[in-house]
């Protein structure tokens, strides 16, 4: 059996298109142009990529956005008094604080300060925490755990009654999506650096979420046949070959298990588009939340 590829590229271009769609929409109608204010502290280059893509995709969908690049040795108080500037701003729906922060600052502090109605990221506490609880919704769902439900939705039309394993507990992935997978009624089990026999359990899955950080390894073996897996993963490995001397790979054996699964998610071009996609979906919909009052 061969897989089914979910492009996740194409998929995050659609929502895209519907993103722009509606912004065009809502500022033809006099409402105002959805902003997204970034806080990038340093010079961590992969942060910097990250944040020069999600400004691109703003200006892409007709949203403002507003870059705030603070130095590496800001103080805690500085970044502070940035979240609660920009939580003033009536131009800035959104505020994305761009992690990891360097060490010495404290980021929860911050993220907590972020006004839980421009909390676009989903990283406030009470957006987490209702995600947590039955029969509470958060504002906001984190863009890359909403990315990875998006997809699953695509190819799984009841998520109802499936077992799903996610792979990884972190606080932006592995137990956003387990919250999510769970309030669609999934049953779920959760893995971890802790779990025994982990190939049984993941072999269980009828939809598998690999989100560990370690290269190429969910083997195919380790994959009921028929399986939906998405592999959130990034991982550089070296390769010669590649102009930059490194090529990603995610955390499933892509080729070898892509001869077992049902439908397999790439790496690049699979959750990775997704997660900015949500962004700008979240983006207007604070927009939107802030039309309400
Ligand atoms: P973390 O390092 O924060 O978490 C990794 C999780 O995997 C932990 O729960 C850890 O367990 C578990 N784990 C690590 N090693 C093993 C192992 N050998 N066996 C079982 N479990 C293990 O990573 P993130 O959640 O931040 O990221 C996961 C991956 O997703 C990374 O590759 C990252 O680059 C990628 N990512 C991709 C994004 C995208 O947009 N596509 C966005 C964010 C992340 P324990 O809790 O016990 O330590």
């Amino acid at each position: 059996m061969s897989a089914t590829i979910l492009d996740g590229k194409t998929i995050a271009e659609n929502v895209r298109l519907e993103v722009k769609e509606q912004v065009t929409k809502r500022v033809a109608e006099g409402k105002m142009v959805p902003g997204l204010a970034t806080v990038l502290v340093g010079e961590n280059p992969a942060s910097q990529v990250y944040v020069r893509s999600k400004h691109k995709a703003c200006q892409e969908a007709g949203i403002n956005s507003y870059g705030h690049v603070l130095s590496a040795d800001a103080t805690q108080q500085e970044v502070e008094d940035l979240v609660i500037e920009l939580n003033d701003d009536p131009k800035v729906h959104g505020i994305l604080v761009q992690l990891p922060l360097p060490s010495g600052l404290d980021e929860e502090r911050v993220l907590n300060l972020v006004s839980i109605e421009k909390d676009v990221d989903g990283f406030h506490p009470l957006n987490i925490g209702r995600l947590a609880q039955k029969g509470r919704d958060p504002l906001f769902i984190p863009c890359t755990p909403a990315g990875t439900m998006y997809l699953i939705e695509q190819v799984v039309p009841k998520i109802e009654g499936q077992n799903a394993v996610v792979l990884g507990r972190s606080n932006i992935v592995g137990m956003p999506v387990a919250l999510l997978l769970v309030r669609a009624n999934a049953t779920v089990t959760i893995c971890h650096s802790r779990t025994k026999n982990l190939p049984d359990v993941v072999r269980q899955a009828d939809i598998l979420v690999a989100a560990v950080g370690r290269a190429e390894m969910v083997k195919k073996d380790w994959v009921k046949p028929g399986a939906v897996v998405i592999d959130v993963g990034v991982n550089r490995v070296d390769d010669p070959t590649a102009k930059r001397g490194y090529k990603l790979v995610g955390d499933v054996a892509y080729d070898e298990v892509a001869e077992v699964a049902g439908v397999i998610t790439p790496v690049p071009g699979g959750v990775g588009p997704m997660t900015i996609a949500m962004l700008m979906k979240n983006t207007l919909r604070a927009a939107e939340i802030a039309d309400l009052k």
